[in-house]
């Protein structure tokens, strides 16, 4: 079952994306691709916003296009993420804008970035991993991290919080929204990724052992929500999508699902 409540899919033309029902009506541009409306043949079908993954250069820039239009920002105003599941964040601005798409990518790592310049198009990449949306909308400062499961253990998230509350926002006025990623039902891990969530999250509900063998299941949804209510974030200023990629996989790229052959959704947040 699809819990519509927090999100809505929106389709305009071939492309259909997903965006947060709170945020429907902020000034902010967002999104969560689908693998609808893009010109990716096989396991890229059809949306693959992953120049990584053995796909077209020109298939991959047209689906940029394409998102680009449906969202109404400019391709060169994008700026793309570093993911290599490490924890670093950067600030970004106006000067960053075409990073990995107009321009090779600067960076060897950035899993988060955010700004407070509007115009600036963020964007970050998942198949599976932690969508983690950030948004104040007193101050006007967006930010997105990408929390795998070494993210998330590595508290990326309240990362972000952090570096916000050095530039004055306080944690109180910050919205998160957790998107599309893999669910509990899902996310089978063997023991050495289970101890890393156990030494850092002792006795947690959402590291669930299987009583038949020796593996785990992880609710990678819940671990954030408790990293972002330590760091000071309000219950009520979390929107959890809880719409796992791999049941899903049909609608979202799911490298589980697919061992690894697939190509890979976006995640869009843009200032107006
Ligand atoms: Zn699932």
């Amino acid at each position: 079952m699809i819990d519509l409540a927090s999100f809505k899919f929106i389709t305009k033309g071939e492309l259909t994306y997903l965006i947060f029902t709170p945020w429907e009506n902020e000034a902010l541009v967002h999104g969560f691709t689908t693998r609808t409306g893009g010109v990716s043949e096989g396991e890229w079908s059809s949306l693959n916003l992953g120049f990584n993954r053995g796909d077209k250069e020109t298939s991959v820039i047209e689906n940029y296009r394409r998102v680009c239009d449906a969202l109404e920002v400019t391709l060169d105003s994008l700026v793309l993420s570093k993911q290599v599941h490490e924890l670093e964040i950067a600030k970004v601005t106006q000067e960053d804008k075409g990073n990995g798409i107009i321009q090779p990518n600067k960076w060897k790592s950035k899993d988060g970035i955010y700004t407070r310049e509007k115009g600036v198009t963020l964007v970050t990449h998942y198949a599976d991993c932690v969508p983690l949306f950030f948004y104040a909308p007193k101050y006007g400062m967006i930010g997105m991290a990408h929390a795998g499961w070494r993210g998330t253990v590595g508290r990326i998230g309240k990362k972000m919080i952090e570096l916000w509350e050095k530039e004055g926002i306080l944690a109180s006025d910050i919205q998160v929204a957790i998107g599309p990623s893999i669910g509990s039902c899902c996310f089978e891990v063997g023991a050495e990724v289970a101890d890393q969530f156990s030494n850092q999250f002792p006795g947690a509900s959402f590291i669930i052992a299987h009583e038949y063998d020796d593996k785990y299941h992880i609710d990678l949804w819940a671990c954030n929500e408790r990293i972002l209510l330590e760091a000071g974030i309000l219950k009520e200023n979390i929107i959890q999508s809880q719409i796992c990629t791999c049941c899903h996989s049909d609608l979202f790229f799911s490298h589980r699902k697919t061992q690894g052959k697939r190509g890979t959704s976006g995640a869009f947040m843009c200032l107006k």
